[in-house]
């Protein structure tokens, strides 16, 4: 068979579709919060929509969350935390997250066609990525439940109380898991709130806490939009805050977060960049780059969004990266074969096509492959801008999108120099066959991840978390567990 010009029909052959069935999800017309075990209407009787971004279809109403909402799951956690939850010993609690994961693992292609459906992202990703992920955290964190004084020693810890946690629409279930495991382990009790855009797999994982006979108040989860947060990090009845989202709002929660001395983590936005070696394996280093920074159409804190590569291999290495993105196949979020889905929200999109706009005005050169976008739906092409000075917006703010920004270096200390030249500091990547280099460059690059030959692994054991405006705190491992104790004298032992 004779090879074609055609980069998504190689060989002359389309792809067949491949999508996902729906039939394995029951999506209710309404949700309630979920407060002491039960799901219950909101005080204002109040509901908001949330839409399949890939068709623009509307999901389900969702309860809005008002202070009076939050004040109750704070009772109930307050109760939950009082009684029974902090009187369990930490095996006892540990069983109660292994059961958490083995009902993931079990109800995973659940999971992942809802959270593709709600949030638009790949089934590919929410299959392969955000469920084994998110089982993998309970799985690592029950382990920790009853070991508290081996993960502190000599230390008398104890959890806080009450966390109050506030999730984005980018890994729902995802930066959920990451969230409660460590609280859980912990001894703490939860009030989570999902993103407005994205709430329904954190609703499903209710009807798993129900299933395991979690006691009733030990997670409280209440559905709203900014303000529903709000009233979380103002409510005082909160021990704990931990944000996951934009720096903006991280800036505002840690403003009143100090005034009440609130223990805060904050895991805040990213502008990483991914530095690529003339000594790399170039092929590899290619794919790496695409990954870090079309997977979840972009919309990843640590995602590798700009390219710094070395001046010597600069252009091959944008032609082979232009080749390559013209192969990726944008579209239905649930076909197998998708690699870029839809942008979450009508916002996010016309936020990205801002950006790139400011990007072209301010001289900077746009490459778009050719690929027609479904006609409902929010979608972006995969965008790579070349000609990029440092002052450019598109090189210095956050996109959240699947744009790429390419800039050269002819050394490394200049490629760190430019590396670290950002007011974030969440993630970066080397790409290089030199060990010597790898390590000397993860000493300078002021980022709180840092990863070689490789992007976006995870992985429970590893600390993930920020330097400067990308946050403090880490999430993930012994680290991630800290935030949710403080030490008491009075205590002994870890609540084990
Ligand atoms: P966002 O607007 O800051 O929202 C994050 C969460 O906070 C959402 O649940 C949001 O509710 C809620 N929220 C909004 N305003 C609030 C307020 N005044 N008080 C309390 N809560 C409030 O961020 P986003 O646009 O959803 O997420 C994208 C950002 O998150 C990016 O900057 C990204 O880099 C960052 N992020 C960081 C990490 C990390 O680990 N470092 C991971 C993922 C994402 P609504 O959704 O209803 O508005
Ligand atoms: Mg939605």
């Amino acid at each position: 068979m004779a090879p074609t010009d055609n980069p998504h029909k190689p060989f002359g052959i389309d792809y067949a579709p491949a999508p996902e069935s729906t039939a394995v999800v029951n999506i209710a017309d309404t949700y309630g919060h979920f407060i002491n075990g039960d799901f219950v209407e909101p005080s204002s009787g109040a509901t908001f929509p949330t839409v399949n971004p890939a068709t623009e279809t509307h999901l389900a109403n969702i309860a809005d969350g008002s202070a009076e909402d939050v004040d109750r799951a704070v009772t109930a956690a307050r109760g939950a935390f009082e009684g029974p939850w902090g009187q369990m010993p930490g095996s006892e609690r540990g069983r109660y997250l292994f059961r958490i994961a083995r009902q993931l693992q079990e109800r995973s292609r659940e999971f992942a066609v809802l959270e593709t459906l709600d949030g638009g992202k790949p089934i590919r990703e929410s299959r392969d990525l955000d469920l084994p992920l998110s089982a993998a955290w309970f799985f690592y964190y029950a382990g920790w439940a009853d070991k508290l004084e081996y993960a502190f020693p000599n230390r008398a810890v104890a959890p806080h109380g009450v966390a109050g946690q506030i999730v984005p629409w980018n890994f729902p279930l995802m930066m959920a898991a990451w969230k409660l495991a460590p609280a859980l382990a912990a001894g703490n009790t939860v009030v989570l709130k999902p993103a407005e855009t994205t709430p329904l797999t954190a609703l499903l994982l209710a009807d798993v806490l129900q299933d395991i006979d979690l006691p009733p108040g030990v997670v409280n989860i209440v559905t709203g939009a900014g303000a529903t947060g709000a009233a979380i990090v103002d409510n005082r009845g909160i021990d704990k805050l931990a944000f996951t989202g934009s720096t903006e709002v991280g800036k505002a929660i840690q403003r009143v977060a100090s005034t009440r001395r609130i223990p805060l983590t904050l895991e805040l936005g990213g502008k990483a960049a991914h530095i690529v070696f003339e000594d790399s394996a170039v092929d590899q280093a290619v794919e790496g780059v695409v990954t870090g920074i079309y997977s979840n159409q972009g919309h990843v804190c640590c995602a590798g969004s700009r390219l710094l590569v070395e001046e010597s291999i600069a252009d091959s290495f944008v032609e082979r990266l232009r080749r390559r993105i013209s192969t990726l196949r944008l579209g239905d979020p649930l076909d197998k074969n998708t690699d870029v889905g839809a942008i979450n929200s009508a916002d996010q999109l016309q936020r990205i096509t801002d950006m790139v706009a400011t990007g072209v005005s301010e001289g900077a050169d746009l490459f778009q492959p050719e690929c027609d976008l479904p006609d409902k739906g929010y979608w972006f092409p995969p965008s790579v801008f070349t000609g990029v000075q440092q002052s450019h917006t598109v090189a210095r703010e956050e996109i959240f999108g699947p744009v790429l920004t390419v800039q050269t270096f002819r050394t490394a200390e200049e490629a760190v120099e430019k590396a670290n030249n950002t007011p974030y500091g969440l993630s970066a990547g080397i790409w290089t066959e030199k060990g010597s280099k790898i390590l000397w460059m993860t000493e300078k690059l002021r980022a709180g991840v840092v990863w070689a030959n490789t992007y976006n692994r995870f992985d429970p054991a590893s600390p993930f978390g920020g330097y400067k405006e990308s946050g403090f705190g880490r999430e993930g491992g012994m680290h991630g567990l800290a935030p949710y104790l403080h030490e008491r004298a009075d205590v002994t032992g870890g609540g084990a």
